[in-house]
């Protein structure tokens, strides 16, 4: 039953077909079958999940028609839950358990979604493979010897396999779209701002930015719907009105123009994958989108400012892990400095290592000019050319990655070339925006993104095009052959 779309399941859950408890529990044992082999989850909270799952049904049986009430989501371990582990895929966080849920967590629990558990990502939200995460990897449900994506690998993977219907993550630099991508799922990343960062762990706050996973535009609608809207303890929350994402799928998109990306179909972009886009956007076209190219030359240079940057706001965020206030200490240190040292020393991965210290050498005296300085011009001119763009297309369009989904190990002597699996997606990041991932053709049996990228609120313009898309085609429905 968990196959069901959103609407479906909720109308069924009304009807008294199944009950909450009844559609959890089921839930709860597939996963513990399916997920052995996955990894998405790094904590299963079943008995949690039951009680959420009873209080759902109640508030169904007293007429209640909210349209998550008693249905199975989970959260990317990176948004802390009051209770219950948050460890953001860390050694360092092995043991903490938030005492406050964030923000995105109290609205679902609101809207009634029930939440499972935890899901797997890359160590601090950094990477795009799932690589490193302390707990070990997801793997891609399509194919077990490849990656997920990253960093919401877990989130991705989840809803790819059909464990829970949506799922939380988080997007610095494209850790929705990727793994979206990858997995063969619909990801989107709302406007800068939309979705509360409370409670949220902190990579690069000027970059990080809350949003969905799920099975199609619609089901994702719903969810982002319940997630968006001021918050008073996020001082970058926007007070904005939150359009009506989940009635405007159904709008048509005759007359919407796209915006073709030429820079994004360059020599890096696979044949096949670029053959893929250009099918996708064809049936745009079909449904009376009208579609133009668009340049965008600065975006070639989003990866290093993206990287300079990120790593810059990671080195600041991360220096609150010393061993003294919450997560890992070093046993037995010698003195304060050698807890200071031995704590990020044994609880930090290499990666983590790696963005910490280039983030502070491009912070430094003497460096900060030429690299953090440098990076945020080249931000605005990123942010500029947006605008300037959107000034002639509604939407602009390319793919969300330049592979599918590669091997595990096959960047692992390379962090770079591993960064530069995020050329479509980290400048959508620098300039504020939001954007979309939605399948389209697969490539050698491998899932494939076309990506969307929507001037700023404009959120529900992509998921009505996204939402079209799907009624018209069904890639979106095809399902990874598991157990
Ligand atoms: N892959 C990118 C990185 O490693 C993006 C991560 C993210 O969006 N959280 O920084």
């Amino acid at each position: 039953m968990i196959e069901q779309s959103f609407n479906e399941l909720a109308s069924a859950l009304r009807r008294r077909e199944f009950s909450s408890v009844e559609l959890v529990s089921q839930t709860l044992k597939r996963i513990e079958t399916v997920d052995a082999k996955l990894h998405s989850f790094i904590t299963i909270n079943g008995a949690e999940a039951l009680a959420a799952a009873e209080l759902a049904d109640k508030r169904i049986r007293q007429g209640d028609t909210a349209p998550l009430l008693g249905i199975p989501i989970a959260h990317k371990d990176i948004f802390c839950t009051d209770g219950i582990r948050t460890s953001c895929g860390s050694r360092m966080l092995d043991n903490f358990i938030a005492p406050y849920n964030a923000t995105v967590v109290d609205k679902l629990n609101a809207a009634g979604a029930v939440s499972l558990g935890k899901l797997n990502m890359d160590e601090f939200a950094m990477g795009s493979s799932n690589e490193t995460s302390f707990y070990g990897p997801t793997v891609n449900p399509w194919d077990t010897n490849r990656v997920p994506g990253g960093s919401s690998g877990g989130s991705a993977a989840a809803v790819a396999a059909g464990l829970v219907s949506a799922t939380t993550g988080t997007d610095t630099g494209g850790s929705i779209r990727q793994p979206a991508a990858f997995c063969g799922v619909t990801g989107i990343k709302p406007t800068y701002g939309r979705v509360s960062r409370f409670g949220m762990i902190a990579f690069s706050s000027s970059l990080d930015q809350g949003g969905v996973f799920a099975r199609s535009a619609e089901d994702a609608a719903l969810m982002l719907q319940a997630m968006c809207g001021y918050d008073e303890k996020d001082s970058t929350s926007l007070n904005a009105p939150v359009n009506d994402m989940a009635g405007g799928v159904k709008n048509s998109i005759a007359g919407l123009r796209i915006g073709v990306v030429s820079d994004y179909f360059d020599e890096g972009l696979d044949t096949k994958i670029a053959a893929s886009v250009h099918a996708a956007l064809a049936e745009l076209e079909k449904l009376g989108a009208v579609l133009v190219d668009i340049k965008l030359p600065m975006s070639k240079l989003a990866v290093p400012a993206y990287y300079v940057i990120a790593s810059a706001e990671a080195s600041s965020n991360l220096a609150r892990y010393d061993g003294v206030r919450y997560g890992y200490r070093a046993d037995n240190p010698v003195d304060l400095e050698d807890m200071y040292k031995r704590t990020r020393e044994e609880a930090f991965g290499t990666e983590v290592k790696r963005r910490i210290l280039t983030g502070t050498y491009v912070l430094s005296a003497g460096y900060y000019d030429a690299y953090y300085l440098k990076a945020q011009k080249v931000r605005r001119l990123i942010r500029d050319e947006f605008i300037a763009a959107f000034e002639q297309v509604d939407v602009l369009a390319g793919p969300t990655s330049p592979t599918t989904a590669f091997q595990f190990g096959a960047h692992a002597d390379d962090p770079v070339a591993m960064y530069l699996s995020d050329i479509y997606t980290t400048a959508v990041n620098l300039a504020g925006l939001p954007a979309i991932s939605v399948p389209a053709p697969q490539v050698d049996g491998l899932p494939v993104g076309l990506q969307l990228i929507g001037n700023f609120l404009q959120e529900d313009v992509l998921l009505r095009a996204a939402h079209q898309l799907q009624q018209a085609t069904d890639w979106h429905q095809l399902r990874p052959p598991l157990g």
